[in-house]
């Protein structure tokens, strides 16, 4: 009987979320777990500026997707069975 694999990813913001999408996607039966220390996942930390200089007041733009969907680890969970630990 094969052993699930369990990948521990460290890290939420942009790297993280892309490496457990790629363990996803390369092992469909593990369990991939995302520890992030801050309270966002995959921030857009490049649309920093537009946001500080008042070219949009809504901070959660900068956590969703194109079609507006906030990625928490509901989405995460959802989407690829992935569980982010956000404060962790
Ligand atoms: C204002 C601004 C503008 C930018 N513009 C661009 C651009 O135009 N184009 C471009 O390509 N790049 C741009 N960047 C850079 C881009 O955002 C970074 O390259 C990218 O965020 C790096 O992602 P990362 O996941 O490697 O690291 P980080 O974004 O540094 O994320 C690391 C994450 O790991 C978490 N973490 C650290 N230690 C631990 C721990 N022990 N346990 C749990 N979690 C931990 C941190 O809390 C953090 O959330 C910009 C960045 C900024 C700030």
């Amino acid at each position: 009987m094969n052993k699930k694999r369990k990948i521990i990813i460290i890290g939420g913001s942009a790297a993280g979320p892309k490496a457990a999408a790629k363990a996803r996607r390369i092992d469909n039966d593990a369990e991939v777990i995302i520890f992030q220390k801050d309270p966002d996942l995959s921030m857009a930390s490049c649309g920093y500026p537009y946001y500080v200089g008042g070219y949009f007041d809504d901070r959660n733009m900068l956590l969703c997707t194109p079609t507006g969907v906030t990625r928490d680890p509901q989405f995460y969970l959802n989407a690829k069975d992935i569980d982010a630990q956000v404060n962790t």
